[in-house]
């Protein structure tokens, strides 16, 4: 994409917000920003990939222990909405339900399910009968588990209209947000030849690169998808075994993702598509063959909640990271109790306040 300043609208530039990165994270504050009428300018540079590669998958169960996901039933009432009201804005659908069913390894997780759904919170999501997939393809001797209002938001055609409907409004510049050339003076921010109120950091994991934030423990998490053709399998339901296989239409299905603590570069490996062609061995017994393979950084932090607040010396600089493989729910939800704090001073979970990590590294 093309730069869409020219000089003579950059030089008078003078607006409320800088927002640095367009993720989830950064989609998600614009939407808050411009709602509450500020004005704003995006940088993005495409270093990350986690928000266009991710599965989009909006579930409020993990699915190895039969637990909810943290404070995912409330998230739930607040990002679809958000998600399909952007449907309405972008004149494109987003937002696509389906049950996922859990297959089953033993007589102990079918037991396991049935306590899960008697608990409060949780079993509004947890069907209580066995289900049985008519498929020739797939064995599962101990049935199935289904799971209730859960789907996915096409996070890439997502991405891609709203970059291009911030790019018609002139709102976005494709290039790297350079640290080294932030001026804060006078409790203003200047940045190239724009002057901000305040600078947001939605970078996910390229936060590393942060020098204002990159104390907080981003510790970063390498997923990666492949994607399989197979004209025998014939699978209309979304699977979750030791791995998910969902299918995406003309015989093609995605299959993940990874969990890699180590490897943080950004390519995709041999070895995840090895793994996850093992895995998915394990489930069906047809022949298929791999013909697409993607990878993302998850933002995952130390304690697995997000990050958002202010910085300890800095009161113009505002971070809202950290979601972890959670990035759907918690993006709208993340944004709002951002944008509540900066406009209205109203307070910050303290699960989720960047503060939690600030007294270790600043002495006030
Ligand atoms: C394989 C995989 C599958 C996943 N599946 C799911 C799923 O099914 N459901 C779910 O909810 N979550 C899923 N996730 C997690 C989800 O993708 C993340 O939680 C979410 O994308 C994080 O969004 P973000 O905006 O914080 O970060 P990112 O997506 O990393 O976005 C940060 C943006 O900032 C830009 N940027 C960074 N530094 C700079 C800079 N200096 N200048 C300009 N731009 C910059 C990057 O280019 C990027 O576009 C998955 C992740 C992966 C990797």
């Amino acid at each position: 994409m093309e730069r869409f300043f020219n000089f003579a609208e950059k030089h008078f530039m003078k607006q409320d917000f800088l927002v640095v990165g367009l993720g989830l994270s950064g989609l998600a504050i614009c939407e808050e920003l411009e709602k509450r009428g500020h004005s704003f300018r995006v940088y993005e540079d495409n270093s990350q990939k986690s928000s266009f590669v991710a599965g989009g998958i909006f579930n409020p169960v993990i699915l190895k222990r039969f637990t909810l996901a943290w404070d995912a039933d409330e998230q739930l009432k607040v990002s679809i909405p958000f998600y399909q009201s952007l449907e309405q804005k972008l004149h494109i659908p987003l937002v696509h339900f389906w049950n996922i069913f859990r297959r089953f390894h033993s007589v102990e997780e079918q037991n396991n399910w049935f306590v899960a759904t008697d608990k409060e919170r949780l079993g509004e999501f947890l069907d209580t009968k066995l289900h049985q997939i008519d498929n020739p393809h797939i064995s599962a001797p101990y049935s199935y588990g289904k799971v209730q209002q859960t789907g996915h938001v096409d996070t890439g055609k997502m991405l891609a209209a709203y970059r291009k409907y911030l790019a018609e409004k002139n709102s976005i510049l494709f290039e790297n947000f350079d640290y080294d050339q932030l001026q804060l003076e006078d409790g203003r921010v200047k940045y190239q030849d724009g002057h901000f109120e305040s600078v947001i950091f939605c970078e996910g994991f390229g936060l590393r690169r942060n020098p204002y934030f990159q104390y907080l423990p981003l510790r970063g998490n390498k997923g990666e998808y492949i994607t399989i053709r197979s004209r025998e399998l014939q699978l209309k339901e979304a699977i979750k075994s030791s791995v998910f296989i969902l299918p995406l239409g003309d015989d093609l299905y995605k299959v993940g993702a990874t969990y890699d603590n180590q490897d943080k570069s950004p390519e995709i490996t041999s070895q995840a598509c090895e793994r996850l062609v093992q895995q998915v061995r394990q489930v069906i017994n047809c022949d298929f063959e791999v013909v697409d393979q993607v990878a993302g950084i998850r933002p995952a932090m130390i304690d697995r909640r997000p990050i958002i607040g202010r910085h300890p010396e800095h009161s113009n600089l505002y971070c809202c990271n950290g979601f972890g493989s959670r990035g759907v729910l918690a993006g709208p939800v993340m944004a709002r109790q951002l944008l509540d704090f900066i406009d209205d001073q109203s307070g910050i979970d303290a699960e989720v306040d960047l503060n939690r990590f600030t007294k270790k590294y600043f002495q006030h």
